[in-house]
Parts: C-alpha cells; structure tokens; sequence
C-alpha cells in the first residue's frame, strides 16, 4: 500500500523495537528536557548515524512505504514530459539543470531520463545535467546504481557535490546535501514526496493560549516517550501562530518554508520552474503527523529511527512563503494532472504494446492507484513554482505591440503538443 493520507484509519503498530536512537533521545531528553517535535522528527529520521533515512530509507516495495514512481513508469515519464513542454514554452534555452530534492530510489529520475533520451531529437541542442539533493547515504548509493550503473566517482575535488557520475543514458550527475550547494543556473526542480518528511512544529490551542507540543521521555515508563504540552508560550509559538488563526491545533514546516523561499529565488534570478507533489491540504487540516513501518500506520513516538514519519504539506504555507518572487500554480488533485497531461491516452497505448495478461492487469492496477480518487488520486497534489512572465506578459512600454498568447502550463491545464 502507498503511505495512506491522513484520516484514513489504519492499525498503529505498537513496534517494541528499543533502538539505538531511542537510548539516544532519552539520554538527550533526560540532561536537558522535552524538545520541539521538530527537533525529534529531524533526530529520527535523518540522524547521521541512526536516522531512519540515513540507515533504512525504506522507500519501495520490501520497504516501509511505496510512492508513484515506485508503482508506475508512467508518473516519471508524464513529469519528464511536463519538464519538456515548460522547456519549450520558454524559448528552449540551450542548457538546463535538473534538479530533483529528495529522489529516493532515483526511479522517478530514471524515467525522466527515459523521456529525455526519446526525445532527444528535439533536446539534441540542449545541455542537461542533473543534480540530485540527498542526505541519505544509504539511498545516494542506491540511487547511483539506478541511474549509472554504480560508476560514481565519491568526494569530487574542487566540488560541493559528494560524489559524481554519467547516467546510462549520457548525462552528467552530482549529488549535493543540500540545495544551496547546486550551482546556480536555469533549472528545473523536482520534490515528490520530499516536503513531507521535513520536521514539523506542533502547537496546541489551550485556555492559557498556544502552547506548542514538545516530546519527552515519560517518568512513569523507562525508554518511553511521550507528548506533553510546553508550560509557556516558546518562541516559535510567536513566530509561526497568525492572530487570525482559527484552527484548534496546527502543524508548521519551518524547513520547507526556507526551501521553497530558496527555490523562489532562484528562479527569480536564473529562470526554470519547481514541480512540487505531495500529500497535503490548503491550510487546513490540524494533526496530520504520523508514522509507517512496514505498509502500516506506526506510532510516531514508538521505536524512533526505525519508521517513515510524515505530516502533510501545508501548500497555503508554500505558497506564502515564494513572497511572490514567483508565479504559483495549484495545489491541484494528482488525478487531474495525470489526466491533463494524457494518462490515459499513454495506457492506452501501453496496453497495445504488451502481450500477455499479466502486464495488462499490472498496468490497470497500477493506474488504479494514481488515479482513484479513494487512492492516490485524491490527497496527493501538484504544485508549480514558475516565473511571473510564464503566466503574465511583461508590461511594455508600447502597448501597440501585439503579444501572441502565452501556451498555458500543461497539468493544471490540458497537454498541447506542438
Ligand atoms: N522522491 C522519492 C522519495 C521520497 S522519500 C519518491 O517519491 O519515491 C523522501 C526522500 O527525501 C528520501 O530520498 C530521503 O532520504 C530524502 N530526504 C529526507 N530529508 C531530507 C533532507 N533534509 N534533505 C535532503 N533529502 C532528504
């Protein structure tokens, strides 16, 4: 099963798993009292020794939770197929940088590439290269397997990327931990499924007003952790509650604020477009934090670094956040972007192509679960991040001049294939 989105029910699995980070965290908690749920959500799953992404990263089938690059070809293939329609529709500079946060397995990468790699006849003048963002070294090597076969060169001289290699398919690829190492220059960015498993604060609304939600280690239960709810006002309780706020309890990714500014930036200055996917909602939805081990819901303080915890995208936050150094698109429901960029029409024609029953079926099932709207057609969404003159003309001085209609932005509309 993909990782369910928040609300729809499912057992916690009590995991009595006492770990390494456990011992840890409790040791931590104990010399020095309760920390932000942030704080034990980054702890936990990126931890450069024990973190859940840095060992396990358990993305796929035998791991903890499955995504839609991991179910199906034809996800990767229709993002590489919208990074290629926005490349036309800005004039087809002659070079660009892709750059994807968080890939995982490098699946998802790997079938872009596919796409770029068919249509190199109408790429043939373009300069690509990729730039993957990952702090996993567990998936890095993965991922280097994946998309090159396993011919990486580690710790490049005179390089911010940690290591470096040649895809399959030709094109040059350097790893990062984070994004401000990439060098700057037109890009097209990719995070799916990224945003969510960057470390969230939790505030709860109280009679003594917001208080915000720590994690300690419970004096009752050896080894046990639990929430409680901080005695005053702490300083992110001031940074990150509007006045006008009307929710009970809420969720705030302070990271993902940062990235976002930074990918707003840099398109603002260097130009190129940002395709955010993810479960989330629009500003409003309250406790969505939570944990997966084994395709099953976990309980988030239960055996630390060895589950997936996740909380849902906040996109009104995102969006705030460009500051309006760019234009926005969405958050528009994953069922639609497939459809606007021509799952079906691609279905048809990989049923065509395969002979046996089998793949048939596998193909049917797999659309079943992008699409479905009881799936992940539904709470999974898109989000762009693309320049104002993308959308909007530029004014001009002489009005007299005639302006053609700019393409509209394939996804949240209809693909155009020229
Ligand atoms: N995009 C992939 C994987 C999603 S899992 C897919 O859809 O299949 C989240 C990914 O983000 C993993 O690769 C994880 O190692 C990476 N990650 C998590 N926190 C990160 C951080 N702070 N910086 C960079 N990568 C991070």
């Amino acid at each position: 099963a993909a990782r369910l989105c928040s609300g729809a029910g499912g057992r916690a699995e009590a995991a009595g798993e006492d770990g390494a980070m456990l011992r840890h965290l409790a040791r931590k908690l104990r010399a020095s009292g309760p920390v932000t749920v942030a704080e034990y959500m980054r702890e936990a799953l990126t931890n450069p020794g024990q973190g859940y992404y840095t060992r396990r990263g358990g993305v796929g089938e035998s791991g903890d939770f499955i995504t839609s690059p991991e179910i199906s070809q034809v996800f990767g293939e229709l993002i590489g197929i919208w990074y290629i329609s926005e490349w036309m529709a800005m004039g087809k500079p002659n070079t660009f940088q892709l750059v994807e946060l968080g890939p995982g397995r490098g699946t998802l990468t790997e079938d872009i590439l596919r796409v770029f790699k068919q249509l190199a006849s109408v790429l043939s003048k373009c300069d690509v290269s990729v730039h993957l963002v990952e702090v996993s070294p567990k998936l890095s090597e993965i991922q280097a397997v994946t998309l090159t076969g396993g011919k990486v060169q580690p710790n490049p001289e005179d390089e911010l990327a940690y290591m470096k290699g040649i895809s399959k398919t030709g094109i040059p690829i350097s790893w990062y931990r984070d994004i401000q190492d990439v060098p700057p220059g037109y890009s097209f960015y990719l995070a799916h499924e990224f945003f969510d498993a960057l470390p969230i604060h939790k505030f709860q609304r109280t009679e003594k007003g917001w208080r915000e939600v720590l994690v300690d280690i419970d004096p009752q239960v050896p080894d046990q952790l639990r929430f409680v709810l901080s005695p005053s006002r702490t300083p992110a309780t001031q940074h990150f509650i509007q006045p006008e706020e009307t929710r009970d309890h809420v969720e705030v990714c302070p990271e993902a604020g940062v990235i976002v500014q930074r990918l707003a930036s840099r398109i603002e200055k260097d130009g190129g477009a940002a395709l955010v996917a993810d479960y989330g909602h629009d500003g409003t939805k309250t406790d969505t934090f939570r944990g997966f081990r084994n395709h099953r819901l976990h309980d988030v303080l239960s055996a630390p670094g060895t589950a997936d915890l996740t909380a849902d995208v906040d996109f009104s936050y995102l969006r705030k956040m460009v500051q309006g150094k760019t234009a926005t698109l969405g958050p528009i429901k994953q069922r639609e972007f497939l459809k606007n960029m021509g799952i079906d029409l691609r279905l048809q024609v990989l049923l065509q192509n395969s002979g046996d029953t089998a793949t048939r079926e596998q193909l049917l099932h797999s659309y079943d679960m992008l699409m479905n709207p009881e799936k992940m057609g539904d709470c999974f969404n898109f989000f762009a991040l693309l320049p104002h003159h993308r959308l909007v003309h530029p004014d001009k001085k002489d009005k007299s001049e005639s302006k053609s209609p700019l393409p509209p932005v394939a996804g949240f509309n209809e693909l155009l294939l020229k």
